[in-house]
């Protein structure tokens, strides 16, 4: 779809208006089961973490170097929420509805004693006593060491970020002249610690890595990783995003069409982000997230808390809900857990369906801030 027909489809989309019912009651229209749903009547079913605003890459297209330089200056330790308070917050999201959660940043796996948080995440149940789905992302810089650490502790799967397989592209992308090898060691690690599945994300950006669109997919498919082509995103303000510099799903689906055929897959579950395609020839898939260009606000079930404690229900918001400060004043389980529903309530976000050129240029929390 082109940029002009996806936004003549997003403005059909009505505005629900105030909600009668004043929301927030558990229902169970969005996907069959039990939670708190959002002013769209979205379920809340996914939490990204993020445990550091801190990394040791400087893609072009999240933390730019020229921006992200020497003196630039991130949370101070005290100012991070402990593994205990990621926990206790993890908890009460699970009691809600969560059952999804994803550890990210910045880049995770500079945070110290990573495995630590990884085992007492794993150790939360669903109230129908089911274990969550717990997974991480990471730029897989560090994980020959870490991976069987991790997964020693609970980790079932993982995603690692690769833009390229071409190294002097990669190099330039990840902005701190990092190794494609090394990426690949890693993914090799995970694959050896037994994480499974492993999926690869590759942003692809006009004018730096279109040519390795197919490329990826090809070794992936060989590889039998999971491979999801991300559409750059307007996130945050510091990487100069232009419209122009987006290279469409459709695109991206039909350079490997016209080398390896594909066909569209149904999603597995509601709210998945990736559009689904697999080879006609059987021999695996590929996901799309297509956020700019045929935006998924509709299903968003996914809240994300910064590594300093905040609350945010959008990737694009400007504003989150301080949940450290009620943390460390003494608030109980059920004073934050209001907090949570209130603020799921309340919650209207659709930036996707919204976005223009102009609307990009709004401010708003960089993605490395508030949880990739
Ligand atoms: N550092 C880890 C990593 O790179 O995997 C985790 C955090 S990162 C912010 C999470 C994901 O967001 C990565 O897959 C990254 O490629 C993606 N990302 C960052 N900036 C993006 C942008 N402007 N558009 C689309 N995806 C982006
Ligand atoms: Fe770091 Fe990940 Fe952002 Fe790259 S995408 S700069 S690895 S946080
Ligand atoms: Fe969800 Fe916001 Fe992205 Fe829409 S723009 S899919 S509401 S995070």
């Amino acid at each position: 779809m082109t940029h002009a027909a996806a936004s003549a489809q997003r403005s059909q989309v009505a505005d629900p208006g105030p909600d009668p019912t004043g929301a927030g009651a558990p229902n169970a229209a969005f996907d069959g089961r039990p939670g708190i749903l959002d002013r769209r009547g979205r379920a809340l079913r996914d939490l990204r973490i993020s445990v550091t605003d801190r990394c040791n890459f400087r893609c072009t297209y999240c933390m730019p170097a020229e921006v992200f330089g020497r003196d630039y200056a991130f949370l101070p330790h005290s100012e991070v929420l402990t593994y205990e308070e990621i926990r206790r917050l993890a908890e009460i999201a699970v009691e809600l509805g969560v059952r999804k959660l994803r550890i990210t940043g910045g880049e995770p796996l500079v945070r110290k004693e990573l495995p630590d948080l990884v085992a007492m995440l794993a150790e939360l149940r669903t109230p129908d006593g089911d274990p969550v789905d717990l997974t991480l992302t990471t730029n897989g810089s560090a994980l020959r060491s870490l991976a069987r650490p991790l997964a020693e502790a609970g980790l079932g799967r993982i995603t690692v970020s690769l833009d390229s397989l071409d190294d002097a592209t990669f190099r330039r992308m990840n902005g701190v002249d990092f190794p494609v090898s090394r990426v690949l060691d890693s993914i090799a690690a995970a694959r050896e610690a037994g994480l499974s599945p492993i999926k690869v994300n590759m942003v692809v950006k006009r004018g730096e890595n279109e040519a390795s669109i197919v490329p990826m997919a090809r070794w992936a498919r060989d590889e039998g990783l999971v491979l999801r082509f991300i559409e750059y995103m307007d996130v945050g303000t510091a990487n100069g995003w232009r419209l122009d510099d987006v290279v469409s799903a459709a695109e991206i689906v039909g350079a490997i069409h016209a080398e390896l055929p594909l066909e569209p897959a149904a999603p597995s579950y509601r709210g998945e982000v990736a559009g689904r395609w697999r080879y006609r020839d059987g021999s695996g898939e590929i996901g799309v997230i297509s956020s700019v260009t045929q935006p998924f606000c509709g299903d968003c079930t996914r809240a994300r808390l910064s590594a300093e404690g905040k609350l945010y229900t959008c990737l694009f918001s400007a504003v989150g809900t301080d949940l450290r400060a009620p943390l460390r004043s003494g608030a109980s389980d059920t004073d934050l857990r209001a907090v949570l529903e209130r603020v799921w309530n309340a919650r209207t976000d659709r930036y996707s369906e919204l976005r223009t050129e102009a609307t990009s240029h709004l401010p708003r929390v960089e993605m490395f801030a508030l949880g990739g």
